[in-house]
């Protein structure tokens, strides 16, 4: 499999290609225009195009299927060079506001959820991604592909601001090199010129790597999928608990550098009878306190085949009103996209399940 150019910090593209000038100029077509192949980049010579193929790719990827919901949240699949497949998530989190005289006052606000491994390790009971086993670690070029990808098809322009979440298939703490360096393509200031702010490593709690991302000084932020507030019940949920346990990953937390300004995001996937009862929101008071901690309640969305069950919209409401009343942040994540498959895996399964 050929690099692709995506691969690349600016500086190191112009490590391989000269002159510069030219890399400045590729860089362009790469995130501002979001060439897809050499072809499109009309002021190169091609006779530079023609030697910059016979080493690298521009797109490692292609869109293989999709679905949009009511909503705004659209799905989609996409292949990978090697025909392995993974997905990636638009999701609208606020509509355009117009003021009275229909004039847009404020733009529509986006994130991209994105994957960073074909598969995963962790095992978690809930998740259909898991099912399917480990194949491989994205790249850092594949991940910063799906970004492209998704805007080129939202035609989302590359100055406007976008939200990432690395939140899709697999652990992005046990891809750790490539998601630094996908993270650090993301930030350059002629690319795509995402923040450290506006990216968000979404974990389910490697704390040992935790660590290694705090020294990494990367200036991300970062979210717990803890799910649970007692070592038996995330066992059951997240298998790895067993290395990783609850208060391994509070520790870690608070030894991560993070902005005084920002808030940890606390991940908590609600299961009906099995972690949405009130002694089980004091225990996450509890837990976190001395956190800067932000609670996002998430309704599990149930899938073919498994045990678990969706909570009540009134139990949901108990939950959060505990966690507010008790000085905790707490918001209740709309189900986007719950008339499409939106838990991670699902539309893999669905496309893959009918070929
Ligand atoms: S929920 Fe995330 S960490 Fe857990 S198995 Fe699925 S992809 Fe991996």
């Amino acid at each position: 499999m050929k690099p692709s150019l995506l691969d690349f910090t600016q500086k190191e593209l112009m490590e391989q290609i000269k002159p510069s000038f030219r890399v400045k100029q590729i860089y362009g077509w790469l995130y501002h225009h979001y060439a897809q192949d050499f072809d499109a980049m009309k002021n190169i010579p091609k006779a530079m195009k023609e030697e910059l193929s016979q080493n690298f790719v521009v797109n490692p990827l292609r869109i293989k299927n999709k679905e949009e919901s009511t909503d705004g949240t659209i799905k989609y699949l996409l292949e990978l060079q090697d025909g392995k497949t993974m997905e990636a998530v638009w999701l609208k989190m606020k509509d355009t506001q117009h003021d009275t005289n229909g004039i847009v006052i404020q733009e529509a606000k986006y994130t991209i959820c994105v994957s960073t491994q074909v598969g995963c390790k962790v095992g978690c009971t809930f998740c259909l991604t898991a099912k399917g086993g480990f194949t491989r670690d994205l790249t850092a070029g594949e991940i910063v592909a799906q970004v492209v990808a998704l805007k080129r098809d939202n035609d989302h322009k590359h100055n406007r601001k976008i939200n990432i979440v690395y939140m899709g298939m697999g652990e992005p703490l046990d891809n750790l090199d490539n998601l630094a360096k996908a993270i650090e393509i993301f930030k350059e200031e002629e690319g795509l010129c995402i923040g450290g702010k506006r990216q968000t490593v979404s974990t389910s709690g490697l704390s040992n790597k935790i660590d290694k991302l705090g020294a990494m000084d990367l200036g991300v932020h970062i979210a717990i999928s803890l799910h649970a507030v007692d070592d038996k019940l995330r066992t059951e949920l997240i298998p790895m608990n067993k290395a990783h346990n609850i208060s391994s990953i509070i520790e870690a937390v608070k030894r991560f550098p993070i902005d005084t300004r920002k808030r940890v995001m606390f991940e908590y996937l609600v299961i009906k009878d099995k972690n949405d009862d009130l002694g089980s929101a004091k225990k996450l008071v509890k837990l976190l306190t001395d956190i800067k901690a932000k609670v996002n309640l998430i309704y599990f969305n149930p899938y073919p085949g498994t045990e678990y069950k969706r909570p009540t919209r009134a139990d949901m409401v108990s939950f959060q009103e505990y966690l507010i009343n008790h000085g905790l942040l707490c918001t209740i994540r709309d189900s986007k996209g719950i008339d499409i498959s939106a838990a991670c895996g699902q539309l893999k399964e669905k496309t893959e399940g009918e070929l």
